[in-house]
């Protein structure tokens, strides 16, 4: 292999001089003629930037090291297939961006160092099966597009919570077909929080039934996790959902504080303080949160991680509500009003739209409808 040294010149010389002007490090010589095989002070002074950024040596020299890393550096993810050749290790600043993009999602594919070993393609190959793509190995077309729809937020994420992410974007925009389990908290002998003659169990539980019409009027299968007198254990309601097979868990509660001044409606889905967490749960919970602080009028007591049971064993996207504190006036007061349960259907019956129009519908928060919807499931039917 040929060392390129100032002075230089020659074709290999033209094609160090290229590399480095469309990696922005030499000015473009434009077809001026003279100097576009020569190794100048300029092309050296590249060199050396170019050494500088990649750890290398800086001689501004060009042996076998820079002369690979100058190679591997044109290659951009989704210029070429990429898979694992035992005999002859594929390299390139593509496969280093794959390597990185899999440790993001979570898939250990290994120090990313730009080398396609036996480890990067394990990883990939766990990646495939998780995403239900085919299991091949090689980083194509197919493979390419799965990595790049994934959105940042899933980070971190478990390989159950990207194949949620999926589910729900392939399930598509339509609410007709949707099976969600509405879970009224509580129940039987547990009425609670019970403020007077105001019951949590009784409240989410018509809460329930008002939001079940709803849904059901648009084409969604909607159960619900309890009768009406029955108080299943918290794991039994999750497994409930996964038993039906339900593509969102709504659980539904109001609130209690020892202090009366404690208001508001707070949101909770699938997340650990390492950073793992449920991107569908967390989209759905924000969207609740957003509907219902705008409609309702009470304060927003925002969206939370947590691994509550129902959140943590349901295996699909799940989302608990505390609509409200019963220990404050106000709240309880809006509560009690049937006028107003219906406002709260119709907030988080929204809020399960938009989770699968996936923003493609940018209608203001709060100004979504009931009628709307109908109106959109309707014309979607046609
Ligand atoms: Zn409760």
């Amino acid at each position: 292999m040929l060392v390129l040294r100032r002075g230089e010149d020659g074709p290999a010389v033209a094609e160090v001089r290229s590399t480095l002007t469309a990696l922005g490090l030499l000015p473009s010589t434009n077809g001026s003629g003279d100097h576009e095989t020569l190794f100048d002070e300029a092309v050296e002074h590249a060199v050396r930037a170019f050494q500088q950024q990649r750890g290398l040596i800086t001689d501004g020299v060009v042996g076998p090291a820079t002369y690979r890393a100058l190679r591997d550096a044109t290659y951009r993810l989704g210029a070429r297939p990429l898979a694992y050749l035992v005999s002859a290790p594929v390299s390139g600043d593509d496969v280093q961006t794959l390597q990185e993009r899999l440790l993001e999602l979570g898939y250990d594919a290994g120090r990313p160092n730009g080398v396609f070993g036996a480890q990067t393609e394990a990883a990939l190959r766990n990646f495939q099966r998780d995403y239900g793509l085919n299991v091949d190995g090689i980083c194509g077309p197919e493979t390419l597009r799965a990595l790049r729809q994934l959105s940042p937020r899933a980070r971190g994420g478990s390989p159950v919570l990207l194949r949620e992410q999926e589910r729900v974007r392939r399930a598509g925009p339509r609410l007709r077909g949707k099976r969600i389990v509405i879970d009224p908290g509580h129940g039987g002998a547990d009425t609670g929080v019970t403020v007077g003659d105001v019951r949590e169990a009784d409240l989410v539980w018509d809460l329930a039934r008002r939001l079940e019409g709803r849904m059901v009027a648009t084409g969604m299968q909607a159960l619900l996790s309890r009768g009406r007198d029955q108080c299943p254990s918290e794991p039994d309601r999750a497994n409930f959902a996964n038993e039906v097979g339900a593509d969102l868990f709504l659980s539904l509660h109001s609130d209690a504080n020892s202090s009366p001044l404690a208001q508001g409606v707070a949101s909770f889905h699938f997340g650990t303080e390492g950073g793992s967490t449920s991107t569908i749960g967390e989209t759905l919970a924000g969207f609740v949160q957003r509907e219902l602080a705008v409609r309702t009028g009470l304060r927003d007591c925002h969206a939370h991680r947590k691994t509550w049971d129902t959140l943590r064993l349901t295996r699909c996207p799940a989302v608990r509500i505390e609509i409200g504190y019963l220990t404050n006036h106000d709240d309880r007061r809006r509560l009690s009003d049937p006028a107003f349960r219906d406002v709260v259907a119709e907030g988080i019956l929204v809020a399960v739209k938009r989770l699968y129009l996936l923003g493609e519908n940018d209608q203001p928060t709060g100004t979504f409808t009931f009628a709307d919807v109908l109106r959109h499931e309707l014309a979607k039917a046609e």
